[in-house]
């Protein structure tokens, strides 16, 4: 008989927690995992999920308008965000009961309420009942940052953008990141008036530049409006209900909808982490050795609250190696090398490996490649907007340490280029391998 109610208590059913909830349960662990929200997490509730969803509706837009040069008898199309809306929530909906359905088919008890921890081996569940564990993994995820300014209360992040009423006419998305840009290529698509008001003059910060420029140069043609270096002062709600933003400089933008996409911060208020001596680092994130093991001995902390990288399929990966180093006499660790990232744009951008300036300070001497085309079916529907693609190069080894791509289905060539990338290939293995034609990825085989 075990001294704890479980050997595993898991706090946040998302991307992390639910996979190691799984894998310590099928490795023979006795585990509950509380949730205060969804189970599934930001992924597949508020992120990744319902976004690309409604980017496949938003691409719509551009998909009928194409198909008249394709020979097809559009009419004039109207769209109802509605629609889109409620099924893309029921898809998320069916979801959950999936992720439930495996916890359950694994015995894991699901506790629906907030957990606090109490000490290194205990912890409190919002309804009162306390429980006992011999380890505690915390997969709280992230949450939204907010800028500290007056009238932020009249804004909106990415988690309430899947529930909104109707697409804005006239929205202003405030930061730089995927988040900001995916949103702005959504709402740009549905009809609504875009502005990104960004504090900096830099889009996505570490994804390589050639392809960020490119990016913005499409999104500008496309009518998406931004306004870089712009420190805001304060929102005002209009008595209609409208909004007006305004600047410490410059003009304010009159807007129906402020989307705050100003970056996640770990998830850590309230989590009772003193209590048991769990440190952060200085950025708030909660410090783990490279077992994901945190200050205390019997806690663990997998996925966002550990801000190594804010990715799903990461903190799948971090959540499988604590289970199976903890319950499967397994000890693993994971590879953040050339893990491979998109931004959902419109037209999508994905990157692997190092950029090319991070490739010259790393490495001294690249090579780069770079195909910068108009896409055949782009060139049919009269469309005219070039996908640039990019390899870097080490001179001395001749192997590919980076590949960058924006253009149409950039993620889907980029994830199965990646493998490449990974294994250390070379510029001429790829040289090697006969081009699929005609395909866009051929580029990648055909690059001078
Ligand atoms: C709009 C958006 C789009 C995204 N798109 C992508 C993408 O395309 N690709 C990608 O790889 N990643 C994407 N991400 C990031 C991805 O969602 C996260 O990296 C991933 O979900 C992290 O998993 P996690 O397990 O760390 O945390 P989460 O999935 O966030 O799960 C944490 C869970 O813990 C719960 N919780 C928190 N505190 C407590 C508590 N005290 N008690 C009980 N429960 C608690 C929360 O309710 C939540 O359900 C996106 C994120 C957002 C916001």
């Amino acid at each position: 008989m075990s001294d704890y109610d479980f050997d595993l208590f898991v706090i946040g059913a998302g991307s992390g927690g639910v996979r190691a909830s799984r894998v310590a349960a099928a490795h023979g662990a006795k585990v509950a995992v509380a949730e205060e929200y969804r189970v599934g997490g930001t992924c597949v509730i508020r992120g990744c999920v319902p976004k690309k969803l409604l980017i496949y509706g938003a691409h719509f837009a551009e998909d009928l308008k194409d198909a008249r040069r394709f020979g097809w008898n559009v009419p004039d199309c109207g769209f109802e965000w509605k629609v889109l809306r409620d099924n893309v929530l029921a898809e998320v909906d069916r979801l959950e009961g999936l992720y439930k359905n495996t916890l359950e088919s694994h015995k894991v008890e699901m506790i629906p309420e907030r957990a606090t921890i109490t000490g290194p081996h205990s912890v409190k569940l919002s309804g009162g009942r306390e429980v006992t564990a011999k380890y505690i993994l915390i997969s709280t995820g992230a949450w939204p940052v907010v800028p500290d300014l007056e009238g932020a209360e009249h804004g909106i992040t990415s988690n309430e953008a899947f529930h909104l009423e109707d697409a804005p006419k006239r929205i202003v998305i405030v930061g730089g990141g995927y988040i900001a840009n995916e949103f702005a290529g959504i709402f740009h698509q549905l009809g609504s008036h875009v502005t990104i008001v960004n504090r900096s003059s830099v889009l996505l910060r570490g994804y390589d530049e050639q392809i960020r420029d490119r990016l913005l140069q499409i999104s500008t043609m496309k009518g998406i409006q931004f306004r870089f270096n712009a420190e805001m002062e304060r929102i005002e709600k209009n008595a209609d209900g409208t909004l007006c933003i305004h600047f410490k400089s410059g003009d304010p933008i009159p807007c129906d909808t402020v989307m705050f996409a100003t970056g996640r911060k770990p998830h850590v208020e309230g989590l009772g982490l003193e209590s048991a001596d769990v440190e952060l680092d200085d950025k708030g994130a909660i410090k783990v050795d490279e077992y994901s093991r945190t200050s205390c001995e019997s806690i663990y902390a997998v996925g966002d609250v550990t801000d190594r990288l804010q990715l799903t399929p990461v903190a799948i990966r971090e959540g499988h190696a604590f289970a199976d180093t903890v319950f499967g006499d397994n000890p693993r660790t994971v590879d953040y090398a050339c893990v491979p990232s998109a931004v959902f744009s419109h037209p999508p951008l994905a990157g692997v490996g190092l950029t090319e300036a991070q490739a010259k300070n790393k490495l001294g001497t690249v090579k780069v490649y770079t195909s910068d085309f108009r896409p055949m079916k782009n060139v049919l529907a009269g469309r005219d907007e070039r996908a640039l693609y990019k390899m870097v190069v080490d001179a001395t080894t001749n192997r590919v340490v980076g590949l960058h791509m924006i253009g149409p289905d950039a993620p889907e060539i980029l994830q199965a280029a990646a493998i490449a990338v990974k294994a250390g290939l070379t510029k001429q293995q790829f040289d090697d391998t006969v081009a699929l034609h005609p395909s866009m990825a051929e580029e990648l085989v055909l690059l001078k």
